[in-house]
């Protein structure tokens, strides 16, 4: 069949690098894309938001699957419009889709469910809301409510943090004044993402993973989209796996489908590990960035034919198989990330990266530059690459993204250097 992809990061990349492998796919096309992503699907200027056209686009194709990559489009619907015109869609509904476009929507969903997830209330205005900050102390988490792209959350240290948090986000700070947020009490423990298929009934485990949010070695500095990631993530034993799936996702899926909005597609928990089990800090209605990466290195199933079963509530006798070896991802960003960065520097030394053993490149913001002397890799975005290798240990894994990292020429790019370590100090 043709397949249409919708996103241009590294998520993206990865999903066509697997969907490109599968004996199902004919025709493989991407929206935007990106440099790397041209390598695998042709790459097609359709804007994601004009459901009207990507329908049009669809139809002239003979798509028969289109995959979406971020959450901006599904919270926008464009799922329920491709269904309406019958073309086959992996992803969640609009409304299933507020799993991740609503954390005061998740928070009252796990309450009635007796999901565990961290006590909270909602609030519309902040006298309340910093009544609520004082009677239970700091350390407390303050939430906007709706898309924030990662910026939304304040883990406050004290009453005072929490405070102005909530002036923040009331005043505009993230934008637009906040209409709703969440107050929560802090969880304490080892985060980990867990990610499920889902077929509106029914749901099957993915691999684990665990990411490295902060933008500094030692996990410091501010938060980013993600800066590296690996799996299996050591925390999530089988066992683990099995409460998550137990206490948290199946009880999601049954309280969707009852209410009217079966959810299809990938979910994406994540999770505190906590003394007392796992906790549920937030849905994600997509696979994330860049733990898909690392996902897709390990997986041996085909993903066609999953994504196919998932959408057509099959997934009950499904199974997939992944590779015992572990993964992990490095990212590289561009000097300034996640503040204010330039673009347009030119990236050398890639296809000597891609020659060490295991590693694998995928783009998450690159285009390609025609200069005098040739074509070339420009840098396009804030993450820019995700360096990946396989190993038989995640600490192999990591020696061999560091490798192909080091060979990488582009002096306006920077990456951690510490990605993984949780996992490689469990390993010793
Ligand atoms: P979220 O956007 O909800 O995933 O939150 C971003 C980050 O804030 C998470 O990855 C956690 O590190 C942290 N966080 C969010 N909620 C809590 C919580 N209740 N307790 C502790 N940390 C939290």
């Amino acid at each position: 069949m043709n397949i249409l992809i919708l996103g241009s990061g590294g998520r993206e990349h990865a999903l066509a690098w697997k969907i490109a492998a599968s004996p199902l796919t004919d025709k493989l096309y991407c929206a935007p894309g990106n440099a790397g992503i041209a390598r695998e699907a042709e790459c097609v200027a359709l804007d994601v938001n004009d459901h009207a056209a990507v329908i049009a686009f669809c139809k002239d194709k003979k798509i028969g699957l289109v995959v979406v990559g971020p959450e901006a489009p599904l919270c926008a619907g464009i799922v329920d419009d491709l269904e309406a015109a019958g073309i086959k869609a992996f992803g969640p509904t609009k409304w299933a889709a507020w799993l991740e476009g609503s954390k005061g929507f998740t928070k009252d969903l796990c309450k009635a469910n007796n999901i565990p997830t961290a006590a909270y209330q909602r609030f519309k205005g902040a006298a309340a809301a910093k009544d609520y900050v004082h009677a239970r102390g700091a350390p407390i988490v303050v939430k906007a409510d709706g898309l924030a792209a990662g910026k939304g959350v304040v883990v406050a240290q004290t009453i005072k943090e929490a405070e102005a948090a909530i002036d923040m986000m009331f005043g505009g700070g993230l934008g637009e004044p906040a209409w709703e947020i969440v107050i929560e009490d802090c969880l304490v423990g080892e985060e980990a993402s867990f990610f499920a298929l889902c077929d509106g009934e029914t749901a099957i485990a993915l691999a684990s993973a665990q990411d490295h949010k902060r933008v500094g070695d030692g996990d410091t500095g501010p938060n980013t989209g993600g800066m590296g990631a690996y799996s299996p993530a050591p925390v999530m034993t089988a066992e683990m796996n099995r409460r998550v799936m137990d206490e948290i996702v199946l009880p999601t899926v049954r309280a969707l489908k009852k209410a009217g909005a079966p959810y299809k597609g990938v979910l994406f928990a994540g999770l505190m590990i906590t003394k007392d089990g796992p906790q549920l800090i937030e849905y994600n209605v997509r696979f994330g960035d860049p733990e898909c990466q690392v996902l897709m290195l390990r997986m041996m199933s085909d993903l066609v034919p999953a994504m196919i079963a998932a959408c057509d509530g099959q997934l009950k006798n499904f199974d997939l198989r992944w590779y015992a070896e572990a993964a992990l991802t490095v990212v590289m960003a561009s000097k300034g990330y996640p503040g204010s960065y330039g673009k347009g520097s030119v990236i050398e030394g890639l296809d000597e990266a891609a020659q060490v053993e295991g590693a694998e490149i995928f783009h998450a913001g690159t285009v390609v530059g025609h200069r005098a002397d040739g074509d070339h890799i420009l840098a396009n975005g804030g993450r820019v690459l995700d360096v990946c290798a396989r190993g038989k240990s995640v600490r192999e894994a990591q020696a061999r993204a560091y490798e192909a990292v080091d060979r990488i020429k582009w002096p306006e790019g920077f990456c951690r250097r510490d990605i993984g370590w949780r996992a490689v100090e469990r390993e010793r």
